[in-house]
């Protein structure tokens, strides 16, 4: 049975979620969140969200948005892109579960755009295929900031993190017929936002 929760419902949730976070006042605990685990083991999971977000140790998104086990079908990869097993991971989990928000969540200071930015500079700079996939991914969206002149390597970096999880909304927006299906439905909604690691507040950005 399909059971779709209002995305803008789903979102108030996670924004009052992350406020707990930052107030110090979450409310997960052990005991139950073992109970819960134990539960859907039996029942199954109906995720409320689907989190595409950086593998950043510094961005755990239950943590931030104070969220348990069972509440985020996450998706961790360098950079949070979009690439087709990850884009397959979103499919895989909107059609079965029916989740209905899907957060692209990047973060500042991240390793990744840090990378793809030298990367611009020098790019020799790179040390392996693999990593330069990642690379390679950002870099369409974020090159024309790497030319700005006159912004300092902290501005570019923050302009490059907002860029990518822009651009990695709207390519996933349009990534597969089955999310653009879902989309114009209103089946799901896919939003971008922006951990800041040095307050641990959430910022979710306009497309
Ligand atoms: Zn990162």
């Amino acid at each position: 049975m399909e059971v779709r929760l209002d995305a803008n419902k789903v979102l108030d949730e996670l924004v009052a979620g992350n406020n707990r976070f930052l107030e110090g006042q979450s409310i997960k605990c052990a005991h139950s969140s073992l109970r819960k685990l134990k539960k859907f083991a039996r029942t199954g999971q109906l995720p409320k969200a689907i989190l595409l977000c950086c593998s950043d140790s510094r961005a755990p998104g239950e943590m931030i948005f104070d969220q348990d086990i069972g509440d985020f079908f996450v998706i961790r990869v360098a950079g949070n892109i979009v690439a087709p097993s990850l884009v397959g991971s979103v499919e895989f989990a909107a059609s079965t579960f029916g989740t209905s928000l899907v957060i692209v969540m990047g973060h500042t200071q991240c390793g990744a755009i840090e990378a793809t930015l030298n990367h611009i500079e020098d790019p020799k700079t790179i040390a392996s295929e693999n990593i330069h996939d990642i690379v390679s991914r950002i870099k369409p969206h974020i090159y024309h900031i790497s030319q700005l002149e006159n912004k300092t390597t902290q501005e570019k970096s923050e302009m490059a993190t907002r860029a990518n999880i822009i651009a990695s909304v709207s390519q996933l927006s349009h990534s597969s017929r089955l999310i653009e299906s879902l989309v114009e439905q209103n089946k799901i909604r896919i939003v971008g936002a922006l951990l800041d690691i040095s307050t641990g507040k959430v910022e979710f950005l306009e497309a």
